[in-house]
């Protein structure tokens, strides 16, 4: 027998199933860190659009006595016709006057908005944010 260790194997096989292996392992490993960033990505990502789909996108203001305004948290960004909203970050072409009923309706309906800012600020803690 002239096999290392009694395997029947010649050195060179046991090297060449060596460094097979440990390329394997690095590969495993390689495209197990690139599925751990892509499913954080993706849970990010979700996170993200959770926020936005609860987002009123409106935002309550007292003034003085029982007074209340509701104020619109969309603003257009320098050099661009898409809204954005200051509170969830979404990115949209407003459609005005579906948001003008919508601002009617919160201000027939404060307690509602006041209800949809709650359940938000409660999801940005859950998905471990914190509504600016
Ligand atoms: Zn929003």
């Amino acid at each position: 027998m002239n096999g290392v260790l009694n395997t029947g194997l010649e050195f060179w096989q046991i090297i060449v199933g060596l460094t097979a292996i440990v390329l394997s392992v690095i590969a495993i490993k390689f495209t197990f860190s690139i599925d751990v960033n892509k499913l954080l990505e993706r849970r990010d990502k979700n996170n993200s659009q959770k926020l936005q789909n609860a987002c009123p996108h409106f935002q309550l203001v007292g003034l003085e006595g029982k007074e209340f305004e509701v104020r619109s948290l969309f603003y257009k960004p320098a050099g661009t016709f898409m809204h954005k909203c200051r509170q969830c970050g979404v990115i949209t072409a407003l459609d005005e006057e579906q948001h003008e009923r919508d601002a009617n309706h919160y201000v027939k309906n404060p307690q509602a908005l006041i209800d949809e800012q709650a359940k938000l600020t409660k999801l940005a803690k859950k998905t471990g944010r914190v509504a600016k």
